[in-house]
């Protein structure tokens, strides 16, 4: 079984964001990408799947500009056993990602689809879910735990205040959190070993997907500073406060 694992190139999750002086944007200047976190974890499961023998191929592919090339060559450091880069520059909305997922999932006809729950530069949690309404495949989001069972997975869910676990036919879609494991780091030799791992690029034409925004960003604000904090005298300075200047009695 081959499964499918979307990876996208971010904002480093250490680099503190700046906004673009006009609003339009956060600045890119200049700034440290990487591979999303929570995608490292989805790499992470393929391959422990595959060293458990579950799996036979492990494929990454990502949408975005030539340097994504980087965020896969990272995947395939890892362990990942080939890439696909769908080239296109400029911002790519998840519509337009699981559109071409859904494609290049059609190609590759993988048992599985492991995404992260969430890109961390536009914290969307869309593209996983609008792939499995488009392929009409059964979807376990958030998982914490994901277990191969035949024709079936069983992927246990974070959910507010405890776990579900759901059971799905394959070909099915995962989306991973945080909890699910702990992904590895390269070591040189396997960094130098992905150097020479197959890496095919392709465009948003050659799956017949449209990548033009559906969607324009109104304005980007930075959050508002926290102001300083006040020492009370006593509890009853403390309770008249929180009446009169916080609101919150
Ligand atoms: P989002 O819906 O944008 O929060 O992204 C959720 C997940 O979809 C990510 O963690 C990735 O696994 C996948 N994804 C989103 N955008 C891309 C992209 N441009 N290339 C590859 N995978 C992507």
């Amino acid at each position: 079984m081959k499964i499918l694992v979307p990876v996208k190139r971010v904002v480093d999750y250490n680099v503190k964001i700046r906004v673009k002086a006009d609003g339009t944007g956060v600045d890119l200047a200049n700034v440290k990408m990487s591979m999303n976190p929570f995608d490292e974890i989805a790499v992470e499961e393929a391959l422990r799947l595959k060293e458990a023998g579950k799996a036979t191929e492990v494929v990454v592919v990502s949408i975005g500009p030539a340097q994504a090339q980087e965020t896969i060559r990272t995947a395939l450091a890892m362990g990942a056993d080939r890439g696909i880069l769908v080239q296109v520059d400029g911002i790519v909305e998840p519509l337009a990602v699981a559109k071409i997922l859904k494609a290049v999932a059609a190609e590759e006809a993988p048992g599985l689809v492991i995404l992260g729950k969430q890109a961390i530069d536009d914290d969307c949690n869309q593209t996983g879910q609008m792939l499995a309404a488009l392929t009409g495949w059964g979807q376990g989001t958030f998982a914490s735990k994901v277990e191969l069972d035949g024709e079936a997975v069983n992927v246990t869910r974070e959910v507010d205040g405890g776990l579900q676990t759901v059971r799905l036919t394959l070909p099915a879609i995962v989306t991973t959190d945080l909890r699910l494991n702990e992904p590895r780091y390269a070591s040189l030799p396997n960094i130098m070993k992905a150097k020479k791992k197959p890496l095919e690029t392709k465009s948003a034409a050659d799956y017949g997907v449209d990548t033009a925004p559906r969607l324009k960003v109104v304005k980007t604000a930075e959050p508002k500073g926290r102001v300083a904090g006040v020492r009370v005298a006593s509890a009853t300075d403390l309770v008249m406060k929180l009446k009169t200047e916080a609101g919150v009695l």
